[in-house]
């Protein structure tokens, strides 16, 4: 061999070996990011209980690995075969999605249980003519990984992605994705199950209202929140006339029935969920506090609610379709400048009720701050 050819023989050797460790550096990077997100996705998933803050974390922290643009999540109801769009980015959706089971990309790995890897969808769309994140998405050219999410060997979801270009997303990475697939299930699965213990501590279980517990919490919440706006807080309570007769004529059942339907009725005329605190106070008596509502206001909803309950017909089992029953309502306000405790404003509450109660039943009382209540209806 020539000096020449011994030179150029080295220089070849150096190239190559110049390749060789770029590509274990890269290697090495794409290892520690990956380690990086595994770290991040289990800490996110042992501090964040709000599904849909974890999963944003989760989202963002996956980026940083993986070169996705799209991301959709879908979690199963077993008992309907349907798959609910839970969490999505970079999707221009605004509507709820469902889609049973068996349809679309994301359906079918729900259906099979089957991790997939599309390296180029344009091909797809051709010749499946379907969808890779919902139903009826423009086309998109790029690459896709979908993940079957399973806890304790059962699909409980689905996670889509896709990037824009062909192989942008490659085996690697669904390989990837699929062994961080176990702890997401792990912290969806641990976040369903908090708000499970949430609602079933918090809400009485047959109207789904807030319970005696966290009406006493709320109440005294709101309270404090009152001492810094200074604002009117209102407070109605309500209880069903002659309920234990309507019992004794129709059933234990027939009056569960009543009970739930108006709770439906108490959350369609106030602004449960949002500002009022729509609460069961115990057995058949029910409060809803008011926050910033002034006592003419609190009254006129006392008014229209007791107005609805009234014309109503509820719904019990059996030939009694039409079933009747009243409320008499009591509404005690503190107004702006006042001063009570939260054992005040329902003892003037309860004051008020029981006027309604003594003036007949089936009306609306109320005190302004301390002194005799007035009915203002019959
Ligand atoms: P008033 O007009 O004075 O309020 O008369 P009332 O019969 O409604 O009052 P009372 O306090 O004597 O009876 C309340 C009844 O409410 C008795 C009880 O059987 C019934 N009740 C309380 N909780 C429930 C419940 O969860 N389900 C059913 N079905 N009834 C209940
Ligand atoms: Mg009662
Ligand atoms: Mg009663």
């Amino acid at each position: 061999m020539s000096e020449e050819q011994f030179q150029d023989r080295i220089d070849a050797l150096e190239r190559e070996h110049e390749q060789t460790r770029n590509a274990m550096w890269q290697l090495l990077e794409k290892k520690q990011n990956e380690i990086y997100a595994l770290y991040h996705v289990s800490r996110t998933i042992g501090s964040v209980l709000d599904i849909q803050e974890m999963l944003l974390q989760v989202a963002g922290i996956i980026k940083k690995s993986i070169p996705f643009e799209r991301l959709s999540l879908y979690l199963l109801d077993a008992a309907t075969a349907t798959l609910e769009l839970a969490f999505f980015t970079g999707l221009n959706i605004d509507r709820k999605i469902t889609i049973p089971v068996g349809e679309g990309i994301p359906g079918r790995i729900a259906e099979h249980g089957e991790h997939v890897h599309i390296h180029d969808l344009s091909l797809f769309y051709e010749t499946f003519n379907d969808f890779a994140h919902y139903p009826e998405e423009p086309p998109q050219d790029g690459s896709y990984i979908g993940i079957a999410l399973k806890a304790r060997n059962e699909v409980i979801g689905v996670i889509g992605m896709d990037s824009p270009a062909k192989y942008g997303l490659n085996v690697d990475d669904m390989d990837f994705m699929a062994i961080l697939s176990h702890q997401i299930a792990v912290g969806i699965e641990k976040s369903r199950y908090f708000e499970m213990i949430q609602q079933l501590s918090q809400r009485d279980g047959l109207t789904g209202l807030y319970n005696h517990r966290i009406f006493q919490e709320k109440l005294r919440h709101e309270l404090s929140r009152r001492d810094r706006t200074q604002k009117s807080l209102s407070l109605m309570m309500l209880d069903i006339d002659h309920f234990k007769q309507f019992n004794d004529n129709f059933g234990h059942q027939a009056g569960d029935a009543v009970l739930k339907e108006l709770g439906e009725i108490i959350m369609s005329q106030c602004r449960c969920g949002t500002i009022d605190v729509c609460c069961r106070y115990g057995g058949e008596e029910f409060t809803i506090i008011m926050p910033e509502l002034e006592l003419h206001n609190a009254v006129k909803v006392a008014e229209r609610l007791r107005r609805v309950v009234e014309i109503n017909s509820f719904s019990i089992n059996g030939n009694n379709p039409d079933a009747k029953v009243t409320i008499s309502v009591g509404v005690a306000s503190i107004m702006a400048q006042e001063d009570f405790s939260g054992e005040e404003l329902i003892k003037h509450a309860d004051d008020a009720l029981y006027l309604s109660k003594r003036s007949g039943r089936n009306r609306v009382s109320y005190t302004p701050g301390e002194g005799e209540g007035k009915p203002v209806s019959s």
